[in-house]
Parts: structure tokens; C-alpha cells; sequence
């Protein structure tokens, strides 16, 4: 990687800010402390997690006791949908959830599918947005539980939370929201959009990878998976991670602090980054909801010109197509096609996801170099750059 390579990929993970980094030291060496202990290391770790704790639900409006620690959103969500199943003492059988949701959401459906649960995916419009009377007549006394994400990583499209809570809670289900893209972004509160779940991960937000959390409303009966010493009120077993956790709450706190300078300040580069690319480069689309989107995501498809073709074509930006978790899959992002995308046209989008250290400098260079990448390509392929 050069030294002038530029990251808009933030969506796929942030840099871990240096006071958050700073915070995380001691905890790797001299407070070496396993937060079970009762010794004085012990305490000191445990402390240290109790105060990442307080952080975290500050960030997100909850109680303290609340946040469960787990290794990132992925577990978050798998504890939160499997957890939910085994753990209710009902006899309703039915998940609702969204054609647009996570891989990490999606597949522990698949396997509950599978064994036997009533699994219905809502719909979404060409906007990302979910249908919300094809969600409203999938909801009935039979659903134990919604879960709808917060934003979409792809394009950055916010879902209607607050009508989709009330939609849960009419029929007596339990709402889950996975929140990983739009904790630290924006502001949220769990208990505002009615929510009893909620996923978060820290290295969305200039924290470390491999620690996030899972918000539990104390009512809710949710079975671990993992069983073992029984850390994390019994939900999440295993030696918890101080130094995550210290990193977790670190940039919780910074991101409460920064988020209403930062959101504005990334809608508007954002904003430039979109318009200066529908100037010079012909053919552009904005796909996802324009007005209610992530203020540091743009998703735009360039027509006749295959997004990993554009992406080879310009090294030095770090750019995504379609979402860095399943780019193992060759196939065209679901999140796109479910927006009623044809396979091409979701096949040459881009997303660009700005963050803490993005500037007008990275905007421009950014737009150079995808005007000239995707002009190559187009040459290459016999389109038309007119
Ligand atoms: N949900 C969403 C919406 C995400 O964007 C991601 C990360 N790409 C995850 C869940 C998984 O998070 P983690 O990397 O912490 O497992």
C-alpha cells in the first residue's frame, strides 16, 4: 500500500482512533488482570470493563447492566435471534426480518428456517426501505420476533425504527435491531425506536475489531450460546476481553462526543463526493434512499462498468463493492437486487464510505481517480463514456 492511498471504506471497518488505542495499552501489559479474578489485577479489569459498560450504554441510552459484551456484531446477532428462540417461553414460531439485512442476520434465519421456524423476509422499495404495510400484515400474534436493521452497510439507507417498534410491540413481539452501521454515525436511542435488542460493534466506530456488544432489555428471555463461567450476567461466557472493551467504551465515549460535528461535516463531503462524481462521470445512479441515509455512505452504480474491473483499476482507493463480508461470493450484492437493481446494473456499484480522517483533498482525488478507472474500463468493454 502506498502512503497516498486513500480509505473510503469505513462502512468495512474504521481505523482505531489514538486516544482509544492509548486507553487500550495497559490492558494488554502491566493491568494484565482477568476481570473474574478477586484479586487486585482482577479488580482493576473489572473495573475497567464497568466503565466501558457505563460508556457504551451511554452512547446508545440504556441501563448499564444492559450491555453484553461480545466479540462483535456477528455474535450479537446470532445471540440476539437464537437466543430470542430458545429462550422464549411462547408458543410463537414466526420471525419477521428484511431481504436486506446482514449475512450475519440472514444466516442464523436460514438455520432457524431450517429447523422448523416460520422465517418471512419483508420486501424493500427501490429506495432500500422496507414495505411497511407488507410488514405490518407479516406481524401477527404469532411473531416472537422483528429484526430490522438500523442502516443498511451497502447504502447507508435508515430504516423507519420507530414505526417498525410500534409494529412489533402491537402484536406483543419482541424488536431487534441491528444497529452496527448507525451506532457512532448518528445518534440512537434503544428505548426511542422500541426496541428490546440491539447490535453493536466497536470497530464500526474507531474502536477495535473483535469486541462489540449485544443490548438486553432485562425482560427479555434470551438463551446464550455459549455456555461456560458465566461472565456477562450468564449471556456470553468466556474471559471477557478487557482491552476491547476498555477500546469498545473508549470510542463510544468519542463518538458521543464527535457525532454531531462529524455527521455534518461527512454528509456534506459525502454530498461533494456524489455530486462531483454525477458531473464528470456519465451514466452514475444513487442507489439507496437519499434523504434518511448513513450521512458517510454513497452507493453509486456505473453503467457498462463492472465494479471490481473500476476497483482494479484504481489501487490506490479503497473503495467497496457490495459489502465487504460476503465479497468471497461472487454474486451481485442481495441488498441491491432486492432494491429491484438488474444483476448488471448491481454489478457496477461502488460504495464509498467516508470517515474521521476523510477531507475535500481525499474527495477530489477520489473522483479523478474513479472518472479515469471507470472511463478505462468502459473503453476496455466497448462502452460508450458519453
Ligand atoms: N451487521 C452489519 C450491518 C454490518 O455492517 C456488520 C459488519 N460488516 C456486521 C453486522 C458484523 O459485524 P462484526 O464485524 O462486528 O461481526
Amino acid at each position: 500500500m502506498t502512503a497516498a492511498a486513500i480509505y473510503l471504506d469505513h462502512n468495512a471497518t474504521t481505523p482505531v482512533d489514538d486516544a482509544v488505542l492509548a486507553e487500550m495499552w495497559p490492558y494488554f501489559s502491566d493491568q494484565c488482570g482477568n476481570a473474574s479474578s478477586p484479586h487486585l489485577f482482577g479488580q482493576a479489569a473489572r473495573a475497567a470493563v464497568e466503565s466501558a459498560r457505563e460508556r457504551v450504554a451511554m452512547l446508545v441510552g440504556v441501563r448499564v447492566r444492559d450491555v453484553v459484551f461480545t466479540s462483535g456484531a456477528t455474535e450479537a446477532n446470532n445471540l440476539a435471534i437464537r437466543g430470542v428462540v430458545e429462550g422464549a417461553a411462547t408458543e410463537r414460531r414466526q420471525i419477521v426480518s428484511c431481504a436486506t439485512e446482514h449475512p450475519s442476520v440472514l444466516a442464523p434465519l436460514e438455520i432457524l428456517a431450517k429447523a422448523g421456524l416460520r422465517v418471512d423476509l419483508c420486501s424493500v422499495d427501490a429506495g432500500g426501505v422496507p414495505d411497511m404495510d407488507e410488514l405490518l400484515s407479516l406481524c401477527t400474534a404469532q411473531t416472537l420476533l422483528v429484526s430490522v436493521m438500523a442502516a443498511n452497510n451497502e447504502t447507508g439507507t435508515l430504516a423507519p425504527l420507530r414505526e417498525i417498534g410500534q409494529i412489533a410491540r402491537n402484536v406483543g413481539a419482541i424488536f431487534h435491531t441491528d444497529a452496527t452501521q448507525m451506532v457512532g454515525k448518528l445518534p440512537i436511542s434503544m428505548s426511542d425506536v422500541g426496541a428490546q435488542l440491539l447490535s453493536l460493534s466497536a470497530h464500526k466506530f474507531c474502536g477495535p475489531k473483535g469486541v462489540g456488544a449485544l443490548i438486553v432489555d432485562r425482560r427479555v428471555p434470551l438463551a446464550p450460546l455459549l455456555a461456560g463461567g458465566g461472565q456477562e450476567r450468564g449471556l456470553r461466557s468466556g474471559t471477557v476481553n478487557v482491552a476491547g472493551c476498555v477500546g469498545a467504551g473508549a470510542a463510544a465515549q468519542l463518538a458521543a462526543e464527535t457525532v454531531s460535528d462529524e455527521a455534518p461535516r461527512l454528509a456534506r463531503l459525502r454530498d461533494l463526493l456524489e455530486r462531483r462524481l454525477g458531473e464528470v462521470v456519465p451514466g452514475t445512479r444513487v442507489n439507496g434512499q437519499r434523504t434518511q441515509r448513513l450521512p458517510n455512505t454513497l452507493n453509486m452504480s456505473f453503467a457498462g462498468a463492472d465494479a471490481e474491473a473500476i476497483m482494479a483499476n484504481m489501487p490506490r482507493v479503497a473503495v467497496s463493492s457490495g459489502s465487504a463480508c460476503s465479497t468471497a461470493v461472487p454474486e451481485p450484492s442481495h441488498v441491491l437486487l432486492a432494491m429491484g437493481l438488474s444483476a448488471e446494473d448491481a454489478s457496477s456499484a461502488l460504495r464509498f464510505s467516508l470517515g474521521a480522517r476523510t477531507n475535500e483533498q481525499h474527495v477530489a482525488i477520489a473522483v479523478d481517480e474513479v472518472h479515469r478507472a471507470v472511463d478505462a474500463v468502459r473503453r476496455r468493454t466497448g462502452e460508450l463514456a458519453k
